[in-house]
């Protein structure tokens, strides 16, 4: 039995040493279809295909099988049957005829469009577009790819490109593990905007040429960010690196990592527009991080030999949450943003968590050992149940380490010193070291002795009822509300629609859907309930405006919030929200009895 398993492991290997080829007909990608042909070499008898299932940056089961159409197989000039496996949706078990060499495999790859093209552009993810023999280490699995986009699209990609055949771009050989940390954008309007050295630039795509063009400050900017992250880093783990970036009102939403490589997709007026700027701003901050953390660094149960191997993502906290925390900050470093938008942001954060009523019942960590339910989640109740809070909470928490260290070294180390340790070292092309929770701990203890792993356990590991703001307030900061807007905030429910958290406690899409409603809230107790639609306000049709007027106004004498509410049966009620207390937005005051250190947090590193 043994001796018959080794068997099989040595001939998959075997399998694996020669080149897959690749070829992609993207000559349709505008419209969500791209062909794919593949020539996987073999041996005659039963042969396992797999397709990708654990999509590495999504650290979920997310590979789109559904989205495959129109599989055959051929070998030796026949086309052979092939059967799904009965358990995993993804392998397909098939039986090569005597004398063949290899099979060979037609699909078309049907997606939703939206998330990654618009019919001017489209994103090229290898990794819904290949196959590979089951039980091999995607390191192992060689191929060799060409890629047909439309005639007159231009191809951005980390992949370096051995020949053009005609409109057929022939790519270097590299294994499945490049491949498909290395997608392509193509398109019909781009530009490059170089940021430095042509070792990093931005390579951005549009439905129109007016979109592209982005203003010097702008540009200033992200050079900036480049000069940031390396300033905090010390070094850097690509041979280049390229912001794949797509700026539509049609498609290509996307915020994916990769290490020479980002996706990000936003709206279309992100060079042009101050609040989608931010955003944009922001995204690409966070993106770039991943290079260093989540890429290069990466914990132990995310760094899986293949994409068929189930992910752990209990430390996504660091994963995604130290991302979320340094991404935030290169921000203003950069002067992507101001100051004031930073604190801006980090109270809006203190207030969401603070409403997370999903906190009473389970601790962070939870929210990141579950990433394959809470990405995606349904709104409703999302609050009560909890979503992917390993983002936005430890924004605070790992705030909360930074000061700490601040504290314990009289100013003289920060949580820069444990980046540098951590993320840094030597340059170096693309490289994985995974790490564990000691790793972290011992790091973090090289940098400021102290009780890191009981901090840790406290903050992510156990349920806290309450939003951690201690780094806050060891920053010389507090958090108010008063009715003064929040204008970052607005990069936060700006897509999802108008948060209310705070004051009546719901979240409401444009369409006017009641998205989200927290249990212990003025709603809940008027019989508001997600997936309700408001159809007016105190009498008046319902807008966003007119119900932040109305809490606005709710201290006033004889005010009232009465919600005329279709309640889903095709009938209309009006609800009375007891709610009195005004327009509460979240704000940072200063505390002058402590030393200003966000300050000193948020100011440029650079020279
Ligand atoms: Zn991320």
């Amino acid at each position: 039995m043994c001796f018959l398993a080794l068997a099989l492991v040595a001939a998959s290997s075997s399998v694996a040493t020669e080149p897959i080829v690749l070829s992609v007909d993207a000559t349709q990608a505008g419209r969500n279809f791209i062909h794919s042909h593949l020539v996987v070499p073999a041996h005659s008898g039963p042969m396992t295909l797999v397709y990708p299932k654990w999509i590495p940056g999504e650290h979920s089961p997310s590979g789109p099988i559904n989205d495959v159409i129109g599989l055959h197989l051929h070998a030796a000039g026949h086309e052979i049957s092939w059967q799904r496996d009965d358990v995993d949706m993804f392998a397909i078990h098939f039986a090569v005829p005597q004398g063949a060499k290899s099979v060979e495999l037609d699909f078309d790859l049907a997606s939703k469009g939206g998330s990654i093209a618009s019919p001017n552009f489209s994103r090229i993810k290898w990794n819904r577009l290949v196959w590979y023999p089951q039980g091999v280490a995607s390191d192992n699995v060689t191929f060799q790819a060409n890629l047909t986009p439309p005639r007159g699209w231009r191809c951005a990609t980390a992949l370096r490109e051995a020949g053009v055949d005609g409109n057929s771009i022939e790519f270097e050989p590299v294994s499945l593990t490049r491949l498909v940390d290395s997608p392509a954008l193509i398109g019909k309007y781009s530009k490059t905007i170089v940021l430095r050295d042509n070792l990093e630039k931005i390579e951005v795509f549009a439905d129109n040429d007016k979109t592209l063009e982005a203003k010097p400050t702008t540009i200033a900017h992200f050079k900036n960010l480049v000069a940031e992250a390396h300033a905090l880093f010390g070094a850097h783990h690509y041979n280049s690196y390229r912001f794949l970036v797509t700026l539509s009102g049609h498609g290509g939403d996307e915020g994916l990592e990769h290490h020479e490589t980002s996706e990000d997709g936003t709206a279309e007026d992100a060079f042009s527009d101050e609040n989608d700027g931010r955003y944009l701003g922001y995204l690409l901050s966070h993106e770039y991080t991943h290079s260093w953390n989540g890429k290069y660094r990466r914990p132990a149960g995310l760094a899986t030999p293949n994409f068929q191997e189930p992910m752990k993502g209990e430390l996504l906290w660091v994963y995604e949450g130290m991302t979320e925390f340094i991404g935030t900050t290169l921000n203003p470093r950069s002067e992507l943003w101001s100051f004031e938008n930073y604190k801006d942001a980090i109270a809006e954060i203190s207030a969401v968590m603070e409403y997370t009523q999903g906190r009473t019942w389970r601790p962070l960590v939870d929210t990141a050992r579950s990433v394959q339910l809470v990405y995606g989640g349904d709104p409703g109740w999302a609050r009560a149940r909890r979503g992917a809070d390993y983002y936005y909470e430890m924004v605070l928490v790992w705030l909360e380490a930074d000061v700490k260290i601040m504290q314990l070294t009289n100013g003289k180390k920060s949580i820069d010193d444990f980046c540098k340790l951590f993320h840094g070292g030597q340059t170096t092309g693309p490289k994985l070291v995974p790490y564990t929770f000691s790793d972290v701990v011992a790091t973090l203890n090289k940098v400021a002795p102290y009780d890191w792993a009981g901090f840790l356990h406290n903050r992510v590991y156990a349920v806290q009822p309450h939003a951690p703001t201690q780094g806050i307030e060891e920053s010389g900061w507090k958090v108010v509300y008063n009715d003064k807007l929040n204008d970052t905030a607005k990069q936060y429910d700006g897509p999802k629609g108008t948060f209310l958290y705070s004051t009546i406690g719901i979240q409401v899409a444009d369409d006017s859907t009641v998205q989200d409603v927290l249990p212990d809230s003025p709603a809940a107790s008027a019989g508001l309930s997600p997936g309700m639609k408001l159809v007016a306000v105190n009498g008046m049709k319902y807008t966003a405006d007119r119900l932040k007027q109305a809490i606005a106004d709710s201290p006033k004498p004889g005010a009232r919030i009465d919600l005329l509410t279709d309640i889903g049966d095709e009938s209309l009620k009006t609800l009375t929200i007891s709610y009195h207390s005004g327009a509460r937005y979240p704000h940072l005051i200063r505390d002058p009895s402590k030393p200003d250190l966000l300050s000193k947090i948020a100011a440029p590193h650079r020279r």
